[in-house]
């Protein structure tokens, strides 16, 4: 049995992903098989509910407020909407269920008390809880945690170096503080990347080192492909190869053999036959719902279709680590510190950030 390995080096990592495809593709597969039942692939729902009017500049994202696209922000969801929609998912095949919110960090106060809520309530469907809400303290962590939160998704995106192309924001390191105080708590950590960005195969290599050398190693990591949405910075990049994506999720595979590798944005681009040789590879998660946050996915119906052809079942949940328990708001040992942490603001320019802030400023 191969187990996780901690110290991958950017160059071992490289001559994985470059090996012939087959190669490749036989390795991936292989240790898939030890770790995983290859048959069994897991169905997430990502629900936004706070959509837009994000004061960060991440390059690939419409809901950042200083880029002109056509996204309709919203205030953040009631929990019993939150609840609707998790009973709808679950009825459709869905284990788990990753709530996003454009923030750049959570603030302690009446919003975050509500996701606490929709978490103990998503929890008591018997759901996997995700939850993705920007940087937070070990204190807001530790909330999450007794609320029920199973993972907690906060994505390096790239490699350190490309990091700085992408967002002037925050620093890598504001990322990793952030893993490191989800991992002060039993919530599983959920991190992954966009491939697509303008960066080179040494930068996918050089997120691989940064992801597989955490330890222990996420639990999930989520390959996105950038879905390029016009009025945003990367509004230009051309799709990405479904070679490039099999390539990455096999790499992923093998240099993280016991996490769950999920293929994330950019399947609406991908082939059935694609999207089977990624299951191939190593991929065993795929998000349901006609959208991914804000940008378009398979139809849920599209994708039972799919499972049905490839002989595929959707994931139960909790087949990796047993369900956390909820405690009520009124029996926490955990009160709101209200906490103002010192996330950094590098603030350096990326020339097709401020170009595609010009732009908006023109449209407005
Ligand atoms: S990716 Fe998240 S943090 Fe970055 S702009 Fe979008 S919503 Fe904000």
């Amino acid at each position: 049995m191969i187990t996780a390995r901690h110290n991958w080096t950017k160059e071992e990592i490289l001559e994985i992903y470059n090996k012939p495809l087959m190669e490749l593709l036989y390795e991936a597969a292989t240790i898939h098989r030890m770790h995983h039942d290859p048959n069994t692939v897991q169905v997430s729902t990502l629900l936004s509910i706070k959509t837009g009017g994000c004061s960060e500049d991440c390059g690939y994202c419409p809901q950042a407020a200083r880029y002109h696209t056509d996204i309709e922000g919203s205030d953040l969801m009631s929990v019993q909407h939150v609840k609707a929609q998790a009973l709808r998912a679950k009825e459709s095949g869905s284990s788990r269920v990753c709530m996003g919110a454009a923030w750049r960090n959570v603030k302690d106060g009446q919003e975050f008390d509500d996701v606490l809520e929709m978490v103990r309530t998503i929890n008591k469907l018997d759901m996997e809880v995700c939850c993705t809400l920007g940087m937070i303290t070990e204190n807001q962590a530790q909330r999450l945690a007794e609320a029920g939160l199973y993972a907690y998704n906060h994505n390096l995106d790239s490699s350190e170096e490309y990091y700085k192309e992408v967002i002037s924001t925050r620093g890598y390191k504001d990322r990793l503080d952030t893993i490191d105080n989800v991992r002060k708590t039993n919530v599983t950590v959920c991190s992954g990347g966009i491939i697509g960005m303008g960066e080179k195969i040494e930068d996918r290599a050089g997120m691989l080192v940064a992801l597989s050398t955490l330890n222990p190693q996420p639990e999930s990591t989520p390959i996105n492909a950038l879905v390029a949405v016009e009025g945003t910075p990367m509004e230009d990049e051309k799709p990405v190869e479904i070679w490039d994506m099999i390539r990455m999720v096999a790499t992923t595979r093998i240099v993280m053999p016991e996490t769950q590798v999920r293929l994330s944005a950019g399947r609406t681009q991908m082939s059935r036959e694609g999207q089977a040789m990624c299951f191939f590879a190593g991929a065993n998660s795929i998000f349901a719902g006609d959208k991914l946050l804000t940008t378009p996915n398979p139809d849920v119906n599209e994708d039972m279709k799919m499972f049905d052809l490839l002989g595929l079942n959707p994931q139960k949940p909790f087949t990796k680590k047993t369900q956390p328990q909820t405690v009520e708001a009124g029996d926490s040992q955990y009160e709101a510190l209200g906490e103002k942490p010192k996330w950094t603001r590098p603030e350096h320019t990326i020339e097709r950030n401020e170009d595609a802030k010009v732009k908006a400023k023109l449209l407005r």
